[in-house]
């Protein structure tokens, strides 16, 4: 039967997620994969989460309560930033959906973004109804902040920057930022997702967190999915003008954060250890990884964030399925418009190895 719909989501780009591990070892019988296509933490779950998760089980039966406040509270405390500020979300991802529905008139209103950009917000802009502009890059795939800034006009409702980067691994500078939420039309918000600052050194030059007060049209979004490894729980946060907060937190559904995953992202902030040894775990990755792409011949970007970005000496859709038959996922960036690039999340130490010696083969 052919049920209507609304017609401009029908030639609708879906959003392509990374193969899984049981995917490939199905398809090629294959015993051990590795997986490094979803910048996932590469010291798999926090034994002290798992733990905590354990001891709320008996508690499931019970609606968590509306917009976790306790989760709010342990963020506020963790990142010096009061609680009005502060809006959980099912991920950042959710965040960046209320957003588009709260902030952009469709028909009438744009969004702007880099070329080459997590394809979220190009989604989220389609089914908002809203044009999606999207600003070219400088060259090697730079953050020309200013040009985004010439982009915008009365009708832009959000300018988005993605920092670090993803796929690239760049990051703008605090300086940079703060310039262009200055500068922005007076209806427009900055957002700035920052999935991936955990990895960069030293974030106080990156983040524009500490001036949240001083700019009434900054958005800056995180997520518990990277660095404290909750990528399967779902659970992101985002630091907004309270007055638009406001706006959000009553017209989103109720509980879209379980209650399992608040009580998961309360003891992966308390976790330091964890924590710290993924950061070390990736920013050594991260080095091995600059110095042992370009030994086989692979043109590497310098990255911030728990990935890099190479171009293969061969055809990279050629590599991505000649690693996927030796057990290893890795990006292939065709989805971003970047056909000729991959993308590999650091793992351990030994997936590091495991990856280089395997792509050397292959190539
Ligand atoms: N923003 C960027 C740039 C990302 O790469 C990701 C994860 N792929 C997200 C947001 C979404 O993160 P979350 O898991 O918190 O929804």
């Amino acid at each position: 039967r052919e049920f209507s719909v609304r017609s401009e989501i029908l030639d609708f780009d879906p959003y392509t997620p990374g193969l899984t591990i049981e995917q490939i070892r199905e398809r090629y019988g294959l015993a051990n994969v590795i997986k490094l296509a979803s910048n996932e933490n590469p010291l798999g779950a926090s034994p002290v989460v798992q733990k905590v998760m354990a001891k709320n089980l008996d508690r499931i039966f019970r609606y968590p309560e509306n917009n976790t406040p306790k989760l709010v509270t342990e963020i506020s405390k963790h990142i010096g930033v009061p609680r009005e500020s502060i809006l959980v979300g099912n991920g950042s991802d959710e965040i960046i959906d209320m957003l588009f529905r709260m902030k952009a008139r469709p028909g009438v209103s744009n969004v702007i973004g880099y070329e080459h950009s997590f394809a979220m917000y190009r989604m989220c802009a389609k089914l908002a109804g809203v044009e999606y502009r999207e600003v070219k890059r400088g060259d090697p795939f730079e953050l020309p902040l200013d040009k985004l800034a010439k982009a915008a006009d009365e009708n832009t409702a959000m300018v988005f920057v993605t920092s670090p980067d993803n796929p690239t691994g760049q990051a703008a500078s605090v300086e940079d930022l703060s310039v262009l939420a200055g500068v922005l039309p007076k209806d427009c918000l900055l957002v700035v997702d920052e999935a991936y600052i955990d990895f960069v050194w030293p974030p106080e030059s990156y983040t524009p967190v500490q001036a949240y007060d001083k700019f009434d049209n900054l958005v800056v979004l995180r997520t518990f999915s990277k660095a404290y490894g909750l990528a399967g729980l779902r659970v992101g946060y985002g630091i907004l003008p309270p007055k638009l907060l406001g706006y959000l937190k009553n017209a989103r559904i109720p509980f879209t954060v379980n209650l399992l995953a608040e009580e998961a992202a309360i003891a992966a902030l308390n976790d330091d250890a964890f924590y710290n040894e993924t950061l070390q775990v990736v920013m050594s990755g991260r080095e091995y990884f600059m110095e042992a792409l370009p030994k086989i011949g692979c043109k590497v970007y310098p990255s911030q964030a728990n990935f890099v970005m190479f171009e293969p000496t061969k055809p990279a859709q050629t590599v991505f399925k000649s690693l996927l038959k030796k057990g290893i996922i890795v990006r292939p960036l065709g989805s971003f418009g970047l056909g000729k690039m991959i993308r590999v999340t650091i793992g351990t130490e030994a997936e590091n190895k495991q990856f280089i010696k395997a792509l050397g083969e292959v190539l």
